[in-house]
């Protein structure tokens, strides 16, 4: 290991621990190990796949706790959260783990003999994952990704990398063969981007900032490499007057405050049809002041600690003159930050226009449902977001309206492993999870046979 990183639990500043991370030569030589492993990992039987998918959940399963205890000293994720996160990884690999015995191809009627097609594996897979969902981003990348017969390379983010180092070691104990699953700490700039430009590396599944996203798209060009992104959102929670107006606001602080507003879901700007702007505001702030922040390890805590100092850094500066109200945090060490209300006065205002990535969301009335949708579409991102109305025809009319991968209608839900999930515009590229993320993850090789004599 070239370099060390020492990693901080975010609820109390402390040293947690120190990990090595990988340098350009020890990637070079996963990299051609995991090559090396697909030859024999793509020619497993289906079956005796599957059976490894599923002995792989059992032990994420047989772990949930040790897992989730993990994620909450490295990210400062409240207990519930890591749970949740730790039986997603499980789900996904039971879910993707009936993936390989029905990979089919097609058969297409042609003249003079048979034509049919092959998904075929692609070969090493590189998944490149952000810090605020460790767990469960890594296993949308990975698991469809070996159910396809792919070896994979996962590098985990600086801050949080060790749910993923466990990962790899279960991985092993499940009797997942050496190489086919490797996790590579590193930094970005190190093992991320060898990903993209190491030839045998044939897929980079990305997961992170808008900005990144761009330059791994661009370096991926140069060998016509396949690439799913998962990047940036700036979601919409739109409140129509004939919603249940109570429910909606008792749930907008859950729908931007979770993960203490580190969600590329989070619903960070709320429309409010006019006429009951006052009365949703009033019931929001007592669910936000109702809004549980305190130390993470507790089964009642709403939210944690944001991940590091410069997260916290830079989400305090959109903090400013338009605060309406905010919730409260807990005094002393770690980089907590109270859910933050704030009232832009137009549609320029900064915080209603990026990604803050923190417990801050900006409110703001509308007029009628042309102009919710057209303030909804006014951002480049398009990852989820949230209707609220009594009224059938409108909840239809405006999910077709709004340019948005995940829409909820009188929820705020977006991610369920056995649905697609992805964004419209900057958000995104590709969709993960659901029926058809295993062919992200294939190439279709079309064979004519001829019949002739
Ligand atoms: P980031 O872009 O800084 O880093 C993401 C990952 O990319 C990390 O592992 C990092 O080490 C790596 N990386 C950085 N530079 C690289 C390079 N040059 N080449 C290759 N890899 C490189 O993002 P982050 O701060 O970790 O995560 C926050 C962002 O992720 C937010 O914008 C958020 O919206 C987004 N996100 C999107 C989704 C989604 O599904 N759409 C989900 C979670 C997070």
């Amino acid at each position: 290991m070239s370099a060390t990183y020492d990693v901080i639990n975010p609820a109390t500043e402390e040293l947690h621990t120190t990990i090595g991370q990988l340098d350009l030569e020890q990637t070079d030589a996963a990299i051609a190990h995991g090559a090396k492993a697909f030859t024999t990992w793509r020619e497993v039987a289906p079956g005796d796949r599957a059976k490894m998918l599923r002995a792989f959940a059992t032990k994420v399963s047989e772990h949930r706790e040790e897992l989730a205890q993990i994620e909450i000293a490295n990210s400062g994720h409240t207990l519930g959260n890591a749970l949740w996160e730790a039986d997603n990884v499980a789900n996904v690999l039971n879910y993707y783990s009936a993936a390989p015995e029905r990979l089919f191809g097609r058969q297409i009627p042609v003249p003079g003999g048979i034509d049919f097609t092959i998904k075929e594996p692609l070969g090493v897979v590189g998944v490149i994952v952000p810090w605020n969902f460790p767990m469960p981003i890594a296993s949308w990348g990975f698991a469809p990704a070996l159910a396809a017969g792919n070896t994979v390379v996962l590098k985990p983010a600086e801050l949080t990398p060790l749910s993923a180092i466990r990962l790899g070691e279960l991985a092993l104990e499940a009797g997942i063969p050496e190489h086919v699953f490797q996790v590579l700490p590193g930094r970005g700039s190190v093992v991320g981007n060898r990903f993209v430009t190491h030839p045998s590396v044939r897929k980079v599944v990305f997961t992170g900032s808008t900005e990144v996203g761009k330059g791994i798209m661009r370096g991926c060009a140069d060998q016509v490499k396949r690439v799913t992104l998962e990047l940036g959102g700036k979601s919409a929670n739109v409140i129509f007057a004939d919603a249940d107006v109570e429910k909606a606001a008792a749930s907008a602080p859950g729908a931007v405050f979770d993960n203490a507003g580190q969600d590329c879901c989070a619903r960070s700007r709320i429309l409010v049809e006019k006429s009951v702007f006052d009365k949703f505001m009033a019931h929001f702030e007592t669910a936000v002041k109702a809004f549980r922040v305190e130390d993470p390890r507790l089964a009642t805590a709403d939210m944690g600690p944001l991940i590091s100092q410069k997260q916290f850094d830079s989400v305090s500066e959109y903090v400013g003159e338009n605060v309406a109200f905010t919730g409260s945090k807990p005094d002393g060490k770690g980089y907590w930050m109270a859910p933050t209300v704030l009232t832009p006065k137009n549609t320029k205002d900064r915080a209603w226009n990026e990604e803050i990535f923190g417990p801050v969301v900006s409110v703001m009335p509308f007029d009628n449902e042309a102009d919710a949708i057209a303030k909804a579409n006014d951002t480049e991102f398009g990852l989820s977001g949230s209707i609220w109305t009594r009224d059938t025809g409108r909840a239809l009319r405006v999910s077709r309206g709004i340019e948005t991968g995940n829409l909820s209608v009188n929820s705020n839900s977006s991610v369920r492993y056995w649905t697609p999930f992805g964004g419209f515009k900057q958000s995104g590229l590709g969709r993960e999870l659901g029926p058809d993320a295993v062919d992200a993850f294939t190439e279709v090789k079309n064979v004519f046979i001829s019949s002739a004599e």
